[in-house]
């Protein structure tokens, strides 16, 4: 494993933020490559805890000799949002300096030629600079799996409909409960920017590719059991893939969950400010009209509670985490069969 620090000056003297880059280098010219990151959105750690026990079994293959593809892990995608606290409290989804979500505003290329991304050393923010250089490292590689987390989740990927159904491998080897699928958004995010180029290549060749987000379940998520789990389940899916050879481990494909387009995803929102008392837990199936949260305008006084209900039936994917909520906040995501009446073009969430 070959370490490398890559280092983005900051905006202002003194200061610098510093991104690990482990290396693993294929033994076959012809092996597939892949590309892992956590933690773009700063203190979002089961996929960091995945990778951090999937690294030491990374070693022991590249030691025997059975990593067939390149392989680059970023286990701390964003210096900046990882950095970023405020009164104790860590808030690493926004720049502090634009607002702008870190996972968004990624720059579409049309091919794989990234010779037209900012420079490292550009007259642009550092963390312009920053998502540049991520897809420096990402876009080379035919798989890319970005790990993020919800709330309070099931484990679900994000996927464009053009990888489908051939990623329901990832899906069964990280025992994914759902599948969210898009064809685009109105603000990429990484795993667009990643995908966008490989949409204008054959069929056959696209196919060969992964490009996701995962959500592997919710910011609490982060245990040694879980893990350990996780970066079993990736291990696995890289053997299948081919990036990893290792004859004792096989992938059955048995991916069963819903897929569920973007537009038929309920967010559920909140009508006025107050306390969240929820109905219903993840992973819940609910009928049309059943009782999902409710929000407690005038505390000790019934009257004011605003109980909101399920628009059609389906299953319950997230719940926010925290309990105490703003006029429009998204409370959680009810996985539907049709389009929801409150479908709105671009990402689920800002
Ligand atoms: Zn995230």
């Amino acid at each position: 494993m070959k370490t490398e620090k890559i280092t983005l000056a900051g905006d202002v003297p003194g200061n610098s933020i510093e991104l690990r880059v482990l290396r693993f280098e294929g033994k076959d010219n012809e092996g597939v490559s892949a590309y892992l990151q956590s933690s773009l959105h700063g203190s979002e750690l089961p996929g960091q805890a995945a990778l951090h026990f999937l690294i030491p079994m990374l070693e022991r293959a590249e030691k025997e000799g059975r990593i067939a593809g390149n392989i680059t892990v970023v286990p701390q995608a964003n210096p900046i949002g990882s950095a970023q606290w405020q009164a104790h409290q860590h808030l690493g989804r926004f720049d502090y300096f634009s607002g702008v979500n870190f996972n968004r505003s990624f720059p579409l290329l049309a091919s794989f030629d990234t010779t037209g991304l900012p420079a490292i050393d550009a007259p642009k923010s550092l963390a312009e600079r920053l998502k540049a250089q991520l897809l420096r490292l990402a876009l080379p590689h035919e798989i890319v799996l970005d790990l993020h987390c919800d709330d309070e989740s099931e484990n679900y990927l994000y996927i464009h409909q053009a990888f489908l159904p051939e990623m329901y491998d990832l899906a069964s080897a990280l025992g994914s409960t759902a599948i969210l699928s898009w064809d685009s958004t109105a603000d990429a995010a990484f795993e667009e920017a990643c995908a966008h180029p490989a949409l204008h290549l054959s069929e056959q060749e696209r196919k060969a590719r992964a490009v996701t987000t995962v959500e592997f379940r919710g910011l609490n998520d982060v245990d040694i059991e879980t893990g350990k789990h996780d970066a079993e389940g990736l291990y696995r899916f890289l053997v299948h893939r081919g990036v990893i050879i290792d004859d004792s481990v096989k992938l059955k494909v048995d991916f069963n969950g819903p897929v569920t387009p973007l537009e038929n995803v309920e967010m559920i929102r909140a009508p006025q400010g107050g306390m969240v008392l929820f109905h219903v837990d993840i992973g819940a199936e609910v009928e049309a009209g059943a009782n999902l949260v409710t929000v407690v305008t005038v505390p000790g006084d019934p009257s004011g509670d605003i109980t909101l209900t399920a628009p059609q039936a389906g299953r319950i994917l997230t719940r926010r985490s925290h309990r105490y909520t703003r006029r429009g906040d998204d409370l959680l995501k009810l996985l539907g069969g049709k389009r929801s009446e409150n479908a709105r073009p671009g990402s689920l969430e800002a």
